[in-house]
């Protein structure tokens, strides 16, 4: 993820397994695997949480991260303005089926399983489809799906951290948004037809085989 200081500087975030931003009140004491802290203007401070220490900060002028050699590999972020549905669109233009390459962290940075699932069945649209068999139409409504499920969790996950820092351990309520994702067999909230899971690329995919149709 990227964050955007006003000063002109980028700070772009790659959380890699266990990496977790925390935004903490000033008087919080820093957590146990602290890597990095900010004191914000607000009072309040940004701590990067990393215990096993993947993860990689890196502080670039506004919108040059691209030209950083080391971070060539990692794709756009969903809610960064650069997630733009011309990039998304020119990327779909390939054979690979479509929830692999939404996987690809090259592609897009930091869309797992749940939001892969989850945005393709808002849009309607097959796992399996190779990308560049989607119309324009098609890609415009799994755009703005992405983004919709990604803010969904961002919202719901932050209940979370909350309730973490206050030594409660609530768990994110995402979980009771999700229509198909682990739901296998359960009815489909748009059709009532039982959600299907199959393996694509080594990875569970759950849909609704009335809404998501493969093509013709
Ligand atoms: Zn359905």
């Amino acid at each position: 993820m990227i964050i955007r200081f006003e000063q002109g500087m980028d700070l772009v975030v790659h959380l890699r397994m266990t990496g977790r931003l925390l935004y903490l009140d000033g008087e919080t004491q820093l957590p146990k695997h602290t890597t990095a802290c900010w004191k914000l203007t607000n009072g309040k401070k940004l701590v990067f949480e990393d215990t096993r220490k993947f993860g990689t900060l890196h502080l670039v002028p506004a919108g040059e991260w691209e030209a950083v050699s080391s971070l060539k590999d990692i794709g756009v972020e969903p809610l960064g303005a650069y997630f733009t549905f011309d990039y998304f669109y020119q990327g779909l233009q390939r054979k690979t089926k479509i929830k692999v390459l939404l996987l690809d962290q090259t592609f897009i940075a930091g869309l797992g399983n749940i939001y892969v699932d989850e945005s393709l069945f808002q849009a309607g649209i097959h796992p399996e489809r190779p990308a560049d068999s989607l119309s324009k139409p098609e890609a415009k409504r799994l755009h703005q799906a992405i983004r919709q499920m990604v803010e969904l969790g961002v919202k719901h996950r932050g209940t979370s951290i909350s309730d973490y820092l206050d030594g409660l351990g609530h768990p994110g309520e995402f979980q009771n948004f999700l229509a198909v994702y682990q739901r296998t067999a359960e009815h489909c909230p748009k059709c009532g037809t039982p959600i299907a899971r199959i393996k694509i690329g080594g990875r569970s995919s759950h849909f609704c085989p009335n809404c998501q149709r493969p093509s013709d």
